[in-house]
């Protein structure tokens, strides 16, 4: 479950529709997909935790920043920023392309296993 803590119109146009965003809403009503789906031309997960401490390995506070293409004027912008909880991930969440997962910082000790 994602709190949005900030949502945007398109800064070129003004408008609130969104390309990915409209094709989701169809699937949603064809039953093909979860409303809370997660949608959008990138999708960012930014995991806010210390690799020094421990216990913000096991959960932490998790950006989404959730960018879409405006369906007025086709201007790519960032629709909405939210927060949900979740663990640092050491590679992309499944289903997702490598790249757009939650990134370490460098030094951050890897496990073996
Ligand atoms: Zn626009």
């Amino acid at each position: 479950m994602i709190e949005v803590l900030k949502t945007f119109v398109c800064p070129n146009c003004g408008s609130g529709k969104r390309i990915i965003d409209g094709i989701k809403d169809e699937e949603v009503a064809s039953g093909k997909v979860d409303k809370e789906l997660v949608v959008g031309s990138a999708v960012r997960h930014l995991a806010v935790f210390d690799p020094k401490k421990a216990s913000g390995l096991l959960r932490c506070p998790v950006i989404v920043i959730v960018q879409d293409i405006c369906a007025e004027c086709g201007t790519e912008y960032i629709c909405y920023i939210g927060k949900t909880e979740g663990r640092p991930q050491i590679g992309p969440p499944p289903g997702m392309p490598p790249g757009q997962g939650i990134n370490l910082p460098p030094g951050f000790p890897m496990g073996r296993g």
